[in-house]
């Protein structure tokens, strides 16, 4: 048996599976685990821990865990003051896409509203979603803890909140996205690039009171919706707004 003693800092506490109740946790283990499979085994997806420490020094998810070590697992924080080289989460994405699971619809709206490539997962086994995760180079959103903790998921973050403008907030903070944001370049329904159009070209399929107040449209490439300045704007949460208004 091995003994090790491990302490989860920040909101990590908050992922931990029933039965254990942080910040510090004993564990015995059987044989030789490394510190990924240790920390999984509480709860906590190895996307969620940016720096580990074993007996103070910093190591990766492959260390072993060794008789009475000490570990302690810190969250993600965008101002923390240690070297990027002992981090394990990278600030930013290599392409903004993402990968939203199946009970966070309202985030995906909010992603492509916001301009982000946005797929969104439907009654998919696990294996399809990592293979269209991994196919698609998107980072994967879920607050399925199993679904986080395959080994593969290299880009992916667990939504705290409940509240699906909290969410978008959080990835925002999470990828630094604020910057990346262009509003209203996508739909939301689909996913398909907005289009400018000249309002004679659809006028047919307007209705009157919209014909008469508004002048620019645009038009979903994928699914032929036609958007004009108001039409989601006004449906915006004004938390998401207010993010918005930043660019
Ligand atoms: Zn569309």
């Amino acid at each position: 048996m091995i003994r090790v003693t491990l302490r989860f800092y920040g909101d990590l506490n908050d992922l931990l599976f029933g039965g254990f109740t942080g910040p510090m946790v004993q564990r015995k283990l059987p044989g030789p685990t490394s510190v990924k499979d240790l920390i999984e085994g509480c709860g906590v997806p190895h996307t969620e821990v940016d720096l580990i420490l074993a007996d103070d020094r910093p190591v990766d998810f492959s260390h072993l865990i060794r008789e009475d070590q000490s570990i302690s697992a810190y969250p993600f924080f965008n101002h923390l003051d240690i070297p990027a080289s002992k981090r394990l989460q990278k600030p930013t994405l290599p392409h903004n896409r993402f990968l939203v699971d199946t009970n966070l619809g309202k985030l995906a709206r909010y992603l492509r509203m916001a301009g982000f490539d946005t797929a969104y997962i439907r009654e998919q086994a696990d294996e399809e979603i990592i293979s269209q995760m991994l196919g698609e180079q998107r980072a994967l959103l879920s607050r399925d803890h199993k679904l986080l903790m395959h080994k593969v998921v290299e880009y992916g973050y667990l939504p705290r909140s409940d509240d699906p403008a909290e969410q978008f907030r959080e990835v925002c903070r999470r990828f630094d996205l604020l910057d990346k944001i262009h509003p209203f370049s996508r739909c939301p329904n689909c996913n398909g690039v907005l289009q400018s159009v000249s309002k004679e070209d659809i006028t047919d399929q307007l209705e009157p009171l919209t014909k008469q107040h508004f002048e620019d449209f645009s038009q979903c490439v994928d699914c032929g919706q036609i958007y004009w300045a108001g039409s989601h704007r006004r449906r915006l949460d004004p938390r998401i707004k207010e993010l918005f208004n930043r660019t």
